[in-house]
């Protein structure tokens, strides 16, 4: 058993028990390891069924959509959401909260798009999500990333207009209720919210495949590819997949998503309650625009900083230094955090408050 409080922001915790089945699938799956198994035999392609069913399942996928494991991470995926929505307009609008979106911009530019900003939060340091949008009819689609895992921000109403919608989902996706009918694309690295890392996933509205303007399409990044080998175009990240299908059947014993969201909710009040509250401590994020899942926050006082850093440190606490652009702390406290572990940190803010003040 794991025996530290991870707060990282990703790779992340998942459920203990998710935990000892992979482990015990590595020394005996069907008589074999599942790091060997090969991934035609009939035992891994019902792994990758069930998986493809549960994502649908927990997330409510409407028919016309079709669930893929590919690799290369929401990296890989800001390149290949961009030409795969290559339309008539060459011509696409982008919201920019973060480093993730500033990269699917630059992306977009290297799929051949002509790229409108039509929202940026970059002159606050990304601390806010930015509102009042116009979004443009004369572009192929408008692309956003739900949730800015480095900055702690979170859309609390997502965009809509006229054109198709795409969506960077890596750090909430299974965290919420969503109407994925709304999207034409939806990508995540597992990492966050998933399994771990190496497969990642897409949720792609089926009429969209095939129809790419896009002048070069390497057969790897047309989704159509994947869609029609039903995710068994080339070796699939196996392991990653198998652990993320024994984490959504996790998920659906224990009430599916609407179940984790009033969880993730409560974990997320109780300690921004704890920063607000606290003397020693503020958000580092507008109120409004706060993230649910990666909780950033700062020291009033700097000169506290080396205590703090002892204190987390020695209560087992790891991964809570808040990413270098932003400074501060970032508690990532995704699905399979428990709410015991957000308890031992907003105690562990309330003692350090009462020892320095
Ligand atoms: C982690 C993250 C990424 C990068 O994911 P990779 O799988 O490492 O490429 C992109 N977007 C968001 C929102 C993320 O949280």
């Amino acid at each position: 058993m794991s025996t530290k409080y991870n707060f990282g922001a990703g790779p992340c915790i998942l459920p203990q028990e998710v935990f000892k089945e992979a482990s015990n699938a590595v020394l005996n799956f069907n008589g074999l390891s599942i790091l060997e198994v090969s991934h035609r035999s009939p035992e891994f392609v019902a792994v990758m069924d069930e998986a493809i069913a549960l994502v649908k399942e927990v997330l409510n996928v409407p028919a016309g959509y079709s669930v893929m494991f590919l690799q290369g991470g929401a990296s890989l995926g800001f390149l290949i959401s961009a030409l795969n929505m290559s339309g008539k307009n060459k011509k696409a609008a982008y919201i920019n909260t973060g480093t993730w979106s500033s990269k699917a911009i630059k992306e977009a530019k290297n799929a051949g798009l002509e790229v409108v900003e039509i929202g940026s939060s970059e002159d606050k340091n990304f601390n806010y999500i930015p509102k009042d949008l116009t979004i443009p009819n004369d572009c192929d689609f408008l692309h956003f990333t739900s949730n800015n895992t480095i900055f702690g921000t979170q859309f609390k109403a997502f965009p809509k207009g006229d054109i198709p919608l795409v969506c960077d989902m890596s750090s909430d996706i299974f965290s919420q209720e969503i109407n994925v009918a709304d999207f034409d694309i939806i990508y995540a690295g597992a990492q966050k919210n998933l399994g771990p890392a190496g497969a990642t996933l897409f949720i792609v509205k089926e009429s969209i495949l095939g129809n790419s303007t896009a002048e070069w399409l390497p057969t790897y990044l047309n989704l159509k590819t994947h869609h029609d080998k039903e995710s068994m175009f080339n070796t699939p990240p196996v392991f990653s997949i198998y652990v993320s299908m024994l984490n959504l059947r996790h998920l659906k014993q224990n009430g599916g998503v609407p179940a984790i969201e009033k969880i993730n909710i409560e974990k997320a009040n109780i300690l921004y309650t704890e920063i607000d509250v606290n003397p020693l401590f503020e958000g580092a994020t507008a109120v409004e625009d706060r993230s649910n899942m990666n909780v950033t926050f700062k020291l009033k006082n700097e000169s506290l900083t080396d205590a703090f850093n002892k204190a987390w440190n020695e209560a087992g606490i790891v991964g809570l230094k808040g990413h270098r652009s932003v400074g501060g702390y970032r508690a990532s406290i995704y699905n399979a955090l428990p709410l015991s572990s957000v308890q031992v940190l907003v105690n562990l803010m309330r003692d350090f408050a009462k020892a320095n003040s």
